[in-house]
């Protein structure tokens, strides 16, 4: 446990962010993690070029540890983009004069392509100083691979030494790609997940009423018009009306009004069929649709709902009182337009209301 967060401790303090809020935060750790490994990279080297006893490799090796270390302090003291600059300088320079040093044969010049992949992947939108720094990088490879092809290196290394360090960085050339990518793609992914989730809620949010959870108009017209459009089997619609609503917010206030509105949706959550399409319409007017269902059969649903809803009490402080909605049905006839159907449906409801409320009108 205790080792575990003292690993998290390390891992939180690569990642700090620097002061500068409008950098990438992402960035700095990917140069961090770089430089550890690079760093990583020198101490073996010390340790490979100790056995050829040359003092030249030897400071060299030294060199690049210090250096790397710097860039590392550096990177928690000044901001993302210096220490980016500095990273990627650094490396151009280790690679040429190690390539210098100790020949084509070690394999360091693969160190190169590292910088194509980490130019590309960070967020700077330099597209042109990008572009143009890799076509440097790929004439650089060519101008090393031609001066090494008459030139011996400098320190000529035991080909047992030679191997190990193109052993050593062949490793850290595939681990430093890695990194990269597993870093900017967990970064990548992290973010689609983030704007799916946010647009998710930003759906939810257009389509539904806050007060019942239920949808709104604007979703239920997209739903219906769709729904009539596709639809080969019977659809069912019914606009509902709580009634005398203006007396039980009078009489008990607002919030129990908005409390009994809720109440309502519950109910009508819990006690039509599951495939009911439930509306706030406005007000305390719902609007529900049936598919696949005929007037009868919604009918049949409606009034198991109307004859629960008696049962409900509502607490209205000093006594508690319960409601009723009028409801006006309506068959689709297969032809008709939204508003056509829309229209039936609220005369119906208008009937329902004069005839004395509490009733489905078919
Ligand atoms: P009827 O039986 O004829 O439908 O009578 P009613 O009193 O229900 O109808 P009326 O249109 O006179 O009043 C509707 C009331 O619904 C008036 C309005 O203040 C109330 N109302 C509308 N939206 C809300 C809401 O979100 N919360 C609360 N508490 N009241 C609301
Ligand atoms: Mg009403
Ligand atoms: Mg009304």
């Amino acid at each position: 446990m205790k080792e575990s967060s003292f690993l998290a401790n390390i891992y939180n303090n690569i990642c700090r962010d620097t002061g500068n809020q409008n950098e990438s935060a992402r960035l700095i750790a990917v140069v961090r993690f770089l430089t550890l490994s690079l760093i990583m990279h020198s101490l073996v080297n010390c340790v490979l070029v100790s056995f050829t006893a040359h003092i030249g490799a030897m400071v060299l090796s030294v060199l690049s540890l210090i250096l790397f270390l710097a860039i590392f302090v550096f990177s928690y003291n000044c901001s993302t983009f210096m220490s980016y600059c500095a990273m990627n300088v650094s490396v151009l320079f280790w690679t040429i004069l190690n390539v210098y040093y100790f020949g084509w044969n070690i394999g360091i010049q693969h160190f190169l392509v590292v910088l194509v992949v980490f130019v590309f992947f960070c967020k700077y939108k330099h597209e042109k100083a990008k572009i143009t720094y890799v076509i440097l990088l790929f004439l650089l490879r060519l101008l090393l691979y031609f001066y090494c092809q008459p030139h011996s290196p400098v320190i000529a290394l035991d080909i047992r030494v030679a191997n190990a360090m193109q052993t050593v960085n062949s490793f850290f050339i595939f681990w430093c790609l890695a990194l990269i990518a597993y870093l900017f793609s967990s970064s990548t992914q992290e973010m689609e997940g983030k704007l799916i989730e946010y647009n998710r809620k930003l759906m939810k949010q257009a389509n539904t009423d806050t007060l019942t959870g239920l949808y709104n108009r604007r979703r239920t017209i997209e739903y219906l018009e769709k729904l009539l459009a596709d639809s080969s089997e019977q659809i069912s619609i019914c606009l509902c009306d709580i009634d005398f609503f203006k007396r039980v917010n009078d009489t008990y206030g607002h919030d129990v009004g908005d409390e009994v509105l809720k109440t309502v949706a519950d109910n009508f959550r819990k006690n039509l069929p599951p495939d009911t399409f439930i509306s706030r319409w406005g007000g305390e007017e719902f609007l529900l649709i049936f598919p696949r269902m005929n007037g009868d059969e919604a009918g049949t649903a409606l009034e198991n709902f109307r004859q629960k809803l008696k049962t409900v009490s509502f607490d209205g402080g000093a006594e508690s009182f319960s409601i009723t909605l009028t409801f006006g049905l309506v068959e689709y006839d297969f032809h008709s337009d939204i508003t056509t159907v829309l229209k039936e449906a609220d005369e119906k409801l208008y009937l329902g209301k004069e005839s004395g409320r509490d009733r489905i009108v078919f």
